[in-house]
């Protein structure tokens, strides 16, 4: 039998400022174990999906105005961002989000503030964290907003590991990177997914690098998705190529 889905997002519409309509029903699934790219351009509506699933709308003035969102059985469109996290879905910001005046090591321990079981279990999961990412741990002193772009979004992506995510909304991370560290950064989620079983929801304008490594992909345009299919299938895609590959 085939396990149900980590999340199910079924037809949700966003709103901002109570006019604009930016998402038009999108669906998507994650497979328990999956890595699924939700790829499109830029303003497509990867962000605003992404933040609908963690309830990050309404800073924002959005809102989730139709559909629903399920992450592991249970609707969770009502929950606060800190009790989604509480039950393992955690979202990495686009632009790493670190604090700049903190050390890399007090970035990581901030991510485990929904935690209730201990510094030691603390401590051994900051291990684990610097066992993926050893430039973090070199750089563990270091005031994180001196360190490099590559090394800011490790340390996004180490402090969400810090909650003890199932799954993980990991929006852009190829941004503004050099091409060998992104591939760097598509290795460690491929290592973390296979090895600590973390699914991962990640929006791409990098279609080459996305494919290359997720299992499924799901294309958005203008708030609607538009093409869905094994992240292979979609790679020998004829529109696939010529829109979001580059090579017609
Ligand atoms: P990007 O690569 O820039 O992150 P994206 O595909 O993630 O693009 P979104 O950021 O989700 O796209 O934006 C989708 C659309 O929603 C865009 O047209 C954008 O201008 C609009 N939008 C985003 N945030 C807001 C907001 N707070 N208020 C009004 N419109 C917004």
């Amino acid at each position: 039998p085939v396990a149900d889905p980590v999340l199910v997002v079924n037809n949700i519409e966003v709103i901002y400022n109570h006019v604009i309509l930016v998402l038009k029903g999108v669906s998507l699934k994650v497979a328990e174990g999956g890595i699924v790219a939700l790829l499109g351009a830029n303003g497509a509506g990867k962000t605003t999906t992404l933040k609908a699933i963690s309830n990050l709308l309404r800073a924002e003035r959005g809102e989730v105005t139709k559909g629903s969102i399920v992450f592991r059985g249970n609707e969770v469109q009502n929950l606060s961002p800190n009790d989604l996290v509480k039950r393992g879905c955690i979202q990495v910001m686009e632009g790493r989000h670190c604090f700049g005046h903190l050390s890399v090591e007090e970035n990581l321990l901030t991510g485990a503030y929904t935690r209730r079981d201990g510094s030691a279990a603390v401590r051994r999961d900051l291990e684990l964290v610097y066992d993926y990412f050893p430039r973090l741990r070199e750089r563990r002193r270091s005031q994180a907003g001196y360190t490099s772009g590559g090394e800011q979004q490790m340390t996004a992506i180490g402090r969400a590991l810090m909650s003890r995510p199932t799954m993980i909304l990991l929006d852009e991370p190829s941004m503004g990177l050099a091409p060998q560290l992104v591939e760097e950064i598509f290795e460690i989620v491929q290592q973390l997914n296979s090895r600590e079983g973390v699914s991962f929801l990640l929006a791409e304008q990098n279609t080459n690098i996305a494919l290359k490594y997720a299992t499924y992909g799901y294309i958005l345009e203008s708030g609607r998705i538009v093409l869905d299919g094994e992240a292979h299938a979609l790679r020998e895609n004829e529109d696939v190529k010529e829109f979001y590959l580059g090579v017609g």
